[in-house]
């Protein structure tokens, strides 16, 4: 099994291989494994360190910086400002994910295939990919000893108001509901990359170079051959050593903000003007909920299931308990006020609505860095004030002593007659706090080069020899958890590739 890390690089040292893979994500590990499996010799080549489950642990000043980019802090530009996260290590963002495995709605799929005019990106052609990639990942309903109190509260609650509660299928082999997703599986249950995928592909002599961030492409004569990048000292972060890997075609496959960055750089996508565009990101914002008696939200898998009542209405809700220290940051008080409150962490219920693309943002490159933009639409805030009154209601009807609301000038709600005051209160997009994990869309798949980035096989319109495979394919927005559309996506691609002689 050959991993290589910051310390074992040399300077100028070129590395060769039929095919270079960057990223190893739900997008870069699929497609490597299944090109590896078919007996190409394939490279990854990974920003992130490479981080067994023996060494996750739930501390997050330890594991946050470890395992995600800017350890969690960056954010889309817009109104309002939407922090995101997403994975740097080997298994990227699946590391860190909450293993939900969702398949976009047909109705979604039918439109891929209308866009697209593929049969196979239709709701019948998908179906054989998500299938081959559900079963690798063992993708299944939890154990009912998993789930916690706060989910059966969610599903509970949805049952009294008559409303769909839909189980989560999530990406777990014995699942024991420790609840720390977020920093890593600590068994090793949840079938990230870095367990399902990667080790298949490793076992048939795929290699990986960690620790190094790519930085541009190689090409020669109109073909991509390659890429170049420098070793990241994984203490000091400081970038030291030239990597230059060479290869007959090279996947790009760094997720739907740091991919159209890298191809950016190059002036690619100038045929169509869309590298970059189309960025969508499924916002989400946060709804808690504190009981008289404690929950202990900590116990049990996060996310057992969901709310799909308001599906067509492109609004998710579901239970999402992060630890102590992300839930003390993300109270809107001060002093003794955020004490008292923290005080009763076992009695919150942390909630959250997730709201449906109706629109797309971009991602730039200023200043040497990714600049992404989206602003929610007014219909978009209009549905999300929606969402988070149903969830308030529910947690009202089921009993909640106060409900702790996203927006910068009303935080708390004492009854349900104050829910009335969301839409008083609510004028401004900019009073509402966002966040994302699910950034999609920004090199999309197409039939035509004057529509999309790359063509039906993943490949550049303008530059042949390298593809992309990752959530940036997407034609439209999907409006679940993306994983393993991304997932059934980057199979696709690896079987349509072609290495050149
Ligand atoms: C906290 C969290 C919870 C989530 N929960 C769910 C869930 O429950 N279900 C679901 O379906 N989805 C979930 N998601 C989203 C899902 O994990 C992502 O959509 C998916 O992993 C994206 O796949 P990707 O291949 O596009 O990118 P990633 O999985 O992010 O992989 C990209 C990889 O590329 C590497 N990389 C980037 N730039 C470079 C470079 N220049 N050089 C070298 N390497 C580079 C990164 O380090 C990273 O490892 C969650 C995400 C997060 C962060």
């Amino acid at each position: 099994m050959t991993i290589l890390s910051h310390r074992s690089y040399r300077s100028g040292e070129v590395h060769e291989a039929e095919v270079v893979v960057v990223g190893t994500g739900a997008g870069g590990a699929v497609v490597g494994t299944e090109l590896a499996e078919a007996g190409r010799d394939v490279l990854f080549v990974e920003e992130g360190g490479y981080h067994p489950t023996s060494s996750f642990n739930p501390y997050l000043t330890e594991s946050i910086p470890r395992l995600y980019r800017d350890a969690g802090g960056t954010i889309i530009l817009g109104r309002p400002p939407i922090p995101y996260a997403e994975g740097r290590c080997v298994g990227g963002s699946t590391v860190v994910n909450g293993g939900m495995t969702w398949r976009p709605p047909e109705a979604v799929l039918a439109e891929w295939e209308r866009i697209t005019k593929q049969p196979d990106l239709g709701p019948k052609g998908m179906g054989a990919l998500f299938d081959h990639v559900e079963a690798r990942i063992h993708a299944k309903l939890q154990h009912p000893s998993t789930i916690g109190r706060d989910s059966l509260l969610l599903r509970e609650g949805a049952e009294r108001l008559g409303w769909r509660y839909d189980e989560n299928r999530r990406a777990q082999d014995r699942c024991v509901g420790s609840n720390q997703c977020i920093t890593g599986c600590p068994t090793g249950a949840k079938q990230s990359t870095l367990v399902s995928y990667m080790p298949h592909a490793l076992e048939r002599g795929a290699r990986c170079l960690t620790e190094v961030r790519v930085h541009s492409l190689w090409i020669e004569g109109g073909r991509c051959v390659g890429v170049l990048g420098k070793a990241v000292n994984p203490l000091t972060r400081d970038e030291d050593i030239d990597i230059r890997v060479r290869a007959k075609a090279v996947v790009v496959a760094c997720g739907a903000v740091q991919t159209p960055f890298l191809l950016l750089g190059h002036r690619l996508g100038r045929r169509s003007g869309q590298l970059g565009r189309n960025f969508l990101c499924h916002p989400n914002t946060k709804v808690v909920a504190i009981y008289p008696d404690d929950i202990h939200a900590w116990k049990g898998v996060s996310q057992a299931g969901q709310i799909r009542e308001f599906r067509d209405e492109g609004i998710l809700m579901a239970e999402n308990a992060v630890p102590p220290g992300t839930a003390a940051a993300q109270v809107p008080f001060l002093g003794q006020e955020a004490i008292d409150l923290m005080r009763r962490y076992n009695a919150m219920a942390m909630t959250g609505v997730l709201v449906e693309d109706s629109h797309a943002g971009s991602v730039s490159r200023r200043f040497g860095a990714p600049m992404a933009r989206y602003t929610i639409t007014k219909y978009d805030h209009a549905r999300f004030l929606r969402g988070v009154r149903y969830l308030a209601t529910l947690h009202f009807e089921m009993g909640a002593e106060k409900v702790i609301l996203p927006f910068s000038n009303f935080h708390v709600a004492e009854s349900i007659d104050d829910l009335g005051r969301i839409e008083q209160t609510q004028r401004s997009r900019s009073t509402i706090e966002l966040f994302t994990v699910h950034m999609m869309g920004t090199c999309r798949m197409g039939s035509r080069p004057d529509y999309s980035v790359v063509n039906l096989d993943g490949e550049l319109w303008d530059l042949p020899g390298c593809y992309v495979a990752d959530a940036s394919l997407f034609p439209t927005a999907v409006g679940v958890n993306p994983q393993v559309t991304i997932m059934a996506l980057a199979t696709r691609v690896a079987r349509r590739l072609r290495v050149p002689n």
